[in-house]
């Protein structure tokens, strides 16, 4: 196995997949649409919004921005999702969140159409993960996780992995889907107790608790692969990662780099759920 487990190859193969698929739905007239809906200007929903037009022009998808005002109300909002789930032209919904306050997010997650959900919102698409059912939409971050595990060629079934994270968007899906892998798996958070004899006896690692380079290599040994999930700024306004990269590299038998590990592999996963709402479309 590979030492560094790099995103990079792992999005490479993933886009090779998506365009192939994405070429042939439009020699059948189909032309696979994502809507990306941003409330306000923030710099961090530019950013991503760029990130992601680029990959889906690399990758032969159709991108197009609904803005609102970020002090649109409920209701225009409302409208807005109806509009683009009504819109037989898109097949894949993204909401850039935060949302702002006066918008109800458990509302908004249930009007979006669930077969228009590609970032996983709908408790419809999330029920299934829960029911072991993972080929639909399901949650993007830790399906990159599995997926450059079998990239690099891991071992999961039996596997003993640990998840420092118990959220709905990361653990407790990754959790279901270490599951299904027949991986065994604990789930870790604030209040676990001995997390480093945990994480040292795990094959599997992976740490999602947003506090940079707080893995120092007291929680790792040399049979650990380490996923990191986290996304931070350090002390020099540099991103980095949950894992204190530069001193943990050498110690672990195989890690993901922040940047370029986990995230680099997420967007293409969004996008391969795109191709895939529109095949799955009538
Ligand atoms: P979150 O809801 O805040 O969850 C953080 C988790 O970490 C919680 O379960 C928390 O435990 C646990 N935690 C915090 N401090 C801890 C500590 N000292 N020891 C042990 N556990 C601790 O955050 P999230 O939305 O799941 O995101 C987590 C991280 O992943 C963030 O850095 C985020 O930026 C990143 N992220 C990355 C991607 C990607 O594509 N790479 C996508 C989404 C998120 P409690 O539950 O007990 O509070």
């Amino acid at each position: 196995m590979e030492h560094i487990l790099k995103g990079k190859a792992v999005a490479k193969e993933i886009k090779e997949n998506i365009k192939t698929r994405a070429s042939k739905l439009k020699e059948e007239g189909k032309s696979p649409k994502l809507a990306i809906v941003r409330m306000g200007e923030r710099q961090d929903d530019i950013a991503y919004e760029r990130g992601i037009l680029k990959n889906c022009s690399s990758v032969g998808i159709e991108g197009e921005v609904f803005k609102t005002d970020r002090d649109a109300s409920m209701d225009e909002f409302v409208d807005l999702i109806k509009r683009i789930n009504n819109d037989s032209n898109i097949h894949g919904i993204l909401i850039f969140r935060p949302l702002p306050d006066q918008i109800d997010e458990e509302v908004i997650k249930n009007i979006i159409n669930p077969e228009k959900d590609i970032d996983c919102m709908n408790p419809v698409n999330l029920e299934k993960v829960f029911e072991g059912d993972m080929k639909g939409f399901v949650p993007c971050t830790p399906r990159a996780v599995i997926e450059i595990l079998k990239h690099y060629g891991a071992t999961l079934e039996g596997a003993n992995v640990s998840i420092i994270n118990k959220s709905l968007v990361v653990g407790k899906p990754l959790a279901m889907m270490f599951l299904e892998e027949r991986s065994t798996v604990t789930i870790c958070h604030s209040r676990t107790k001995e997390l480093q004899e945990k994480t040292k006896a795990s094959d599997i690692v992976v740490t999602a608790t947003g506090r940079a380079k707080m893995f120092t290599e007291n929680y790792f040994g040399n049979n650990n692969i380490v996923l990191d999930v986290g996304i931070n700024v350090d002390e020099n306004g540099k991103m980095c990662g949950d894992v204190d990269y530069d001193n943990v590299e050498n110690k672990v038998k195989a890690i993901t780099p922040v940047p370029g590990g986990v995230g680099s592999v997420t967007t293409s996963i969004l996008l391969r759920h795109v191709v895939m709402a529109c095949e799955n479309m009538k």
